[in-house]
C-alpha cells in the first residue's frame, strides 16, 4: 500500500493555491470553442515546462499530452482534464470574465486544467514514490466536438510493454454540490447522448382543403406524442431513457398546409443495451406511425457520446483516497446518474477508471438559485481547486503505489 500522507497532500495543494487561481483566471480571461484552442494550448505548454516536462501536442487537434517518470517502473494513469470553453456571452460581472464576447469558459473546463497542472507540480515533487508514470490528457472539443476520441485515435494510449495505461481519472467541478465536496458513482455516471433528425414528408397545399394534400403536421404532433409513450410503455424506469424532441418546424403561414414537418430532438441512455433498443424503438414508431397516415419519413439517428460507466474497483479505490485527502464527511456517492454526456467515456470504453464531480458552489450563494454549468453567469468557487489538485494527485500516486 501507497505510505503518501495523503493529508499532506491538501496542504500542498493549498500552499500553491495563489498560483493555482492565477492560472485559472488567466485561462478564464481567453476562452476558445471547439478543437483549435491555441491561446489556451500555449498557457498549458508554458505550465508544464516551467515544471520541468516535456509538452507533445496532437496533430489532429490543440490537444497536450505530457508523461510525469516516475523513480521506478510500473504502469501508466491516465489523468485528464478538458480545456474548451462555451459559445455564451459572459455576464458574471468577474474582473477577470472573458476577453472574447461571446465566448466563456461556462462548465469550469479552465479550472479542470488549472487543478490538473496543479497536480502534475505535486506529482513532479514526488516522483520517488511513483512506480510507473503519469500520462497528463489535455483535451479540447469536450463540448461536442470528439476532441477525446480524436487523441484516442492519434494513439495515446499506445503504451510500451510494461507501461499499459491501467487506470484513467478525471474531475468535472459543479456548482450543484458545496466548495470542496467530493461527488462519485460506480457504473454508469453519465449518459449516451444521441441526435434525432426526422423529417415527414407529406404533400403541400391549401389549409382549407386537408384532403386534397397529405398534411405532415399531426403526423409530427403523434410522433412526438408517440414516442413519449414508447419510452413509459416499452423501457425499464430503472434503466433511464430519455427522448426529448426539442427543435419542431413546419409551415410559414395561416392557409398553407406544408410539404414537410422537420424534428430534432435527443435520445438519453445510460446502458449500451437500452440505447439500442431505443434506437430500434424510436424507428418503429416513426415508421410505423408515418406509414398509417401515407407519409414518408427521412429518420436520421446519429450517435453522440457513449455512455460514461466508471470502473467499480477503480472508483472505489479513488473514494477512498478523497476521503483521506478531505475528511469522509466531504465525499459522497451520487444516487443516481446524470443524463448530460462527457467524452471521457471513449477513454473509460478503453481503460478502467473513473470521473468525479467536484462541488464548487460558493457558500455565500444560494444552492436553490446558485447559476449553474452552462449559464453564463455561473461561479466557480476557487478554493475547491485545491481539493481537485490534491485528489488528482492522490489517485493516482495510490494506483502507481507499486504494491
Ligand atoms: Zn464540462
Amino acid at each position: 500500500m501507497s505510505t503518501t500522507n495523503q493529508p499532506d497532500l491538501l496542504a500542498a495543494a493549498q500552499a500553491i493555491l495563489p498560483h493555482l487561481v492565477d492560472l485559472r483566471r488567466r485561462l478564464h480571461q481567453i476562452p476558445e470553442v471547439g478543437l483549435q484552442l491555441p491561446k489556451t494550448q500555449a498557457i498549458v505548454v508554458e505550465e508544464l515546462r516551467a515544471l520541468g516536462l516535456e509538452p507533445r501536442l496532437g496533430t489532429s487537434t490543440t490537444s497536450v499530452t505530457a508523461v510525469i517518470e516516475g523513480a521506478r517502473p510500473g504502469p501508466t494513469i491516465l489523468l485528464r482534464a478538458d480545456m474548451d470553453g462555451l459559445p455564451l456571452l459572459e455576464e458574471t460581472g468577474l474582473a477577470f470574465a472573458s476577453e472574447t464576447p461571446g465566448t466563456m469558459h461556462a462548465c469550469g473546463h479552465d479550472t479542470h486544467m488549472t487543478m490538473l497542472l496543479g497536480a502534475a507540480r505535486l506529482l513532479v515533487e514526488r516522483r520517488e514514490e511513483i512506480a510507473g508514470r503519469v500520462l497528463l490528457m489535455f483535451q479540447p472539443g469536450e463540448e461536442g466536438y470528439h476532441g477525446a476520441r480524436f487523441m484516442l485515435e492519434e494513439g495515446i494510449l499506445d503504451r510500451p510493454a510494461g507501461q499499459e495505461v491501467t487506470g484513467a481519472f478525471a474531475f468535472h467541478i459543479w456548482t450543484r454540490y458545496a466548495t470542496g465536496t467530493v461527488w462519485f458513482r460506480p457504473g454508469p455516471l453519465l449518459a449516451a447522448a444521441d441526435f434525432i433528425d426526422l423529417t415527414i414528408r407529406g404533400r403541400g397545399g391549401h389549409a382549407s382543403e386537408p384532403f386534397k394534400t397529405v398534411d405532415p403536421i399531426p403526423v409530427a404532433a403523434e410522433v412526438i406524442l408517440a414516442l413519449q409513450a414508447m419510452v413509459t410503455r416499452r423501457h425499464d424506469v430503472f434503466d433511464p431513457t430519455v427522448v426529448t424532441i426539442a427543435h419542431v418546424d413546419a409551415g410559414t403561414t395561416y392557409n398553407i398546409i406544408p410539404e414537410t414537418a422537420i424534428l430534432q430532438g435527443t435520445i438519453r441512455t445510460t446502458s449500451e443495451a437500452n440505447r439500442a433498443a431505443v434506437h430500434a424503438g424510436i424507428r418503429r414508431v416513426v415508421e410505423g406511425v408515418c406509414a398509417a397516415h401515407g407519409v414518408t419519413p427521412e429518420l436520421a439517428l446519429t450517435g453522440g457520446f457513449p455512455v460514461t460507466v466508471n470502473d467499480p474497483v477503480f472508483t472505489g479505490v479513488a473514494a477512498d483516497v478523497a476521503r483521506e485527502i478531505v475528511g469522509a464527511d466531504a465525499v459522497a456517492e451520487m444516487a443516481d446518474p446524470i443524463m448530460g454526456a462527457e467524452d471521457f467515456s471513449y477513454v473509460l470504453q478503453r481503460v478502467p477508471g473513473a470521473m468525479f464531480f467536484l462541488g464548487a458552489l460558493d457558500p455565500e450563494e444560494d444552492p436553490a438559485s446558485a447559476p449553474q454549468n452552462h449559464s453564463n453567469k455561473v461561479r466557480h468557487h476557487e478554493p475547491a481547486m485545491a481539493v481537485g489538485a490534491a485528489v488528482y494527485a492522490g489517485v493516482a500516486l495510490r494506483h502507481l503505489a507499486g504494491g
